[in-house]
């Protein structure tokens, strides 16, 4: 480790991505753009607000590894905090990225175990390169910083540090969920994982239902961890004791920049767009998905509701139209590429059976959004639509209510998604698997009077605003450092359907 004598607690971030990707242009330069994903937003945000290090791979592979030379580019793309960036070759984003981080912990950690594919030499190289990454930590980190490692490409780095000695205190985040004992005992490393979750001081997960997975997955599991019945399932925050150490096993759903993601709505760009988009379309009532490419995210599920809400509901015929934004991502693996088919052929099947000369019932864009182009998206949609089949928390649901300034917007969300358990009151909660009920959702959102629309914008902009991700930081670091165990006011878990809730609005 680096013994300076700088005695002062900086933040070490280790995530398998930086915060921006680099790419090689066809004329051989090298380009420095955005990464997409929560994990990004997120922790951008927070490292607008503290000094510090963050440690990852740039996206970038290159066989012979030529560092040196790309180092200005990412250390130029980084203001503020210090990069250091971990290199990985090809051998190692096929077998330990696309395989083992993403065709064995994604899919089972999102309980579709029929995606896993359990192959050893997955194993081996993440293993590998999470020892890579610990290395780079070991290197750069100074005795009293923190550390704190990001979500499941790097279970092991907290484990391997361990063995390097590596006093500090570490905390490990998991951004996605963590599945209940069933699914989790299939996976063929499940001692090797769990008790290197044990190496680390904090625990944070994303709901309490994550944490009560994890917790009794440690009690049948691993026997010694001396976890007894003690330990709260209820408590945001819990802790025991692990040979000589306190672990501590902690809720903390992420968000978003609140104030700066609503600032930049009201700014007046967003409004002209909007504008100029109302007079192009003014009749037409917009239903928006904006997902990532994933077969977690429910995209066919929302599309086939959408088709069977337009069968349904004749009256609204050229009277709606759902803008549906797929996100390319994870396009070497054949699960990804056979979902963009699918959704596709879906979108193709809509278009035909609904479609006029004069109206597309579903508008699909493959690509990235900007953020201007998202935010005016999110301003002008009457409707923001989540179908996660599984879902850490689902950030756009928390940019919609954000952005959504006059209030009078409704958000169908998935009840397996994190974000229900902060929202099951004020949002249409749905259950993808349920094309009719969800269906009646869309209706219910469309035909929902001003005065609730308004009452229930109003409350879902309030808990994102109180619960942005400078709370969510906050509350982590409490967790790591309060001497005592931090009293986190906790998100109800079990939510009655809205549809039970809303028996009168069912008759209109
Ligand atoms: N996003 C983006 N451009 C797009 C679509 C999405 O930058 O065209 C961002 C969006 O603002 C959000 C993130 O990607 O912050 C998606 O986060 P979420 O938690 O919903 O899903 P994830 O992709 O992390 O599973």
């Amino acid at each position: 480790m680096d013994k300076t004598n700088q005695k002062r607690r900086n933040i070490i971030i280790v995530s398998n991505r930086l915060p921006f990707i680099l790419e090689k242009t066809e004329d051989g330069n090298i380009e420095v753009g955005k990464g997409a994903g929560g994990l990004v937003t997120a922790m951008a945000a927070v490292l607008k607000s503290r000094d510090g290090t963050w440690i990852g791979w740039p996206g970038y592979v290159e066989e012979s590894d030529i560092e040196g030379s790309m180092l200005p580019a990412i250390q130029s793309a980084a203001s503020g905090y210090s990069v250091k960036p971990v290199m990985l070759n090809s051998y190692e984003l096929k077998n330990y990225y696309e395989g083992f981080s993403n065709s064995i912990l994604w899919p089972l950690f999102h309980n579709f175990t029929d995606k896993c594919i359990f192959l050893s030499e997955y194993w081996k190289s993440y293993k590998e390169v999470n020892e890579k990454f610990a290395v780079t930590v070991y290197q750069n980190a100074d005795d009293l910083d923190f550390l704190w490692v990001h979500d499941y490409q790097l279970i092991l780095v907290g484990s391997q540090l361990r063995k390097m000695h590596v006093g500090n205190k570490i905390g490990f985040f998991l951004h996605i969920p963590f599945p209940p004992m069933d699914t989790f005992a299939r996976c063929p490393w499940r001692c090797e994982l769990l008790s290197a979750m044990l190496e680390y001081d904090l625990l944070g997960f994303q709901t309490i239902q994550d944490k009560r997975n994890f917790i009794g997955c440690l009690k049948k599991i691993i026997q010694h961890a001396g976890i007894d019945e003690k330990i709260e399932y209820d408590q945001a925050v819990s802790e025991f004791q692990f040979g000589n150490r306190l672990v501590r096993i902690g809720v903390f759903p992420i968000s978003i920049d609140y104030s700066e993601i609503s600032f930049k709505a009201k700014d007046d760009k967003a409004r002209k767009r909007v504008g100029e988009a109302r007079r192009n379309n003014p009749d037409s009532k917009i239903v928006l998905g904006v997902d990532r490419l994933d077969y977690t995210k429910g995209i066919p599920e929302k599309l086939k509701a959408f088709g069977r809400f337009l069968t349904l509901f004749p009256k609204f015929h050229k009277k709606v139209q759902c803008i549906q934004v797929v996100v390319p991502s994870r396009k070497e693996i054949k699960a990804y590429a056979e979902l963009r088919l699918k959704i596709e052929q879906l979108v193709g099947e809509i278009n035909g059976k609904f479609g006029t000369g004069d109206w597309l019932p579903v508008q699909y864009m493959f690509r990235t959004l900007d953020n201007g182009e998202l935010i005016s998206l999110y301003r002008k949609s009457e409707i923001a639509f989540i179908a996660s089949l599984k879902d850490g928390m689902n950030l756009v649901a928390k940019e919609y209510c954000a952005c959504n300034i006059d209030e009078k917007g409704v958000l169908i969300l998935s009840e397996f998604a994190g974000a229900a358990q902060q929202f099951y009151k004020d949002a249409i909660v749905v259950n993808p698997y349920d094309v009719d009920g969800t269906a009646m959702a869309i209706y219910r959102a469309f035909t929902m009077p001003l005065e609730e629309r308004k009452s229930s914008m109003r409350n879902l902009r309030q808990n994102v605003k109180n619960k942005d991700v400078f709370w969510w930081l906050n509350s982590f670091f409490n967790g790591a450092f309060e001497k005592d165990l931090p009293v986190l006011p906790l998100v109800d878990e079990y939510f009655p359907c809205n549809f039970v809730r809303h028996p009168k609005a069912w008759k209109s």
